[in-house]
């Protein structure tokens, strides 16, 4: 009961994609070229895919949704997961896991990495990995920053570690509560081959989703008409997760 009041206490203190920040800048293509496979905006252009991504979940107002849309679509995307949140709803982190979807680690109480230092991204990382492997089996290689904010010395450790942190390079900003058809062209009016488009399915406090849920169906059906096939990062970036269920369960669309 002591943890539980512990999680309550820092949910509630949660200012989550309050302000994921803006496109990426010079700054981030220079890691980028620096962290080659270790940070990654987007992949190599000269495939049509894509990848939907969805931060800061789960969250019950809007994850579901959101997972209902991608299963009537027969979309798979990737979430990334805040600790805190999974201790609050461990069966929608399942469900997230059952409907085949990839899973990625945005910490576990979401603060701002340029702003702590090294061993405490380390547990952030850690505790939050270690939450999604009791609850679904294994502990995720895709790695989010918070606000996308990381510094050179923690994806030293990340490399280290095998991770890939991957930020955006199409951003929907959608945490600004925008309407469907803002959230649909600034995805694709930015969107090209190999793009990681950020998008959210979990909110603040009072935050308002319906945008995304809405405009979901036809950024999907958009993309799609524009030859362009989204994709879960892992398959995107050829990053293989050490599940022993996933490989199988769910190949590729098209594939036997
Ligand atoms: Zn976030």
């Amino acid at each position: 009961m002591v943890l539980l009041g512990a999680v309550t206490l820092l949910f509630s203190g949660l200012v989550c994609s309050a302000a994921d920040k803006p496109p990426p800048g010079s700054e981030w293509s220079e890691l980028q070229r620096r962290y080659r496979g270790v940070f990654v905006l987007s992949a190599p252009r000269e495939s049509r895919k894509v990848a939907l991504t969805f931060d800061d979940v789960p969250d019950p107002r809007f994850t579901p949704q959101v997972l209902d849309v991608l299963n009537t679509k027969h979309v798979r995307a990737t979430f990334f997961v805040v600790g805190t949140r999974m201790l609050k709803h461990p069966d929608l982190l399942k469900r997230i896991d059952r409907d085949g979807h990839d899973i990625g680690n945005h910490s576990y109480s979401h603060p701002d990495f340029s702003r702590i230092p090294l061993d405490k991204v380390q547990q952030q990382i850690i505790r939050s990995e270690e939450i999604v492997e009791k609850l679904v089996g294994f502990k995720p290689k895709l790695v989010r920053p918070p606000y996308g904010e990381i510094r050179p010395a923690q994806l030293d450790w990340a490399k280290q570690q095998g991770y890939t942190v991957v930020n955006w390079d199409v951003d929907s900003r959608d945490w600004r509560q925008l309407t469907a058809d803002e959230v649909f062209r600034n995805v694709t009016s930015a969107v090209r081959p190999g793009s990681v488009i950020l998008m959210h399915a979990g909110g603040g406090e009072g935050q308002n989703l319906l945008g995304t849920v809405q405009a979901l169906p036809r950024i999907i059906d958009w993309l799609r008409n524009h030859h362009y096939e989204p994709v879960p990062l892992t398959e995107l970036l050829d990053v293989r997760e050490n599940r022993e269920d996933s490989t199988n369960l769910f190949p590729p669309f098209g594939l036997p």
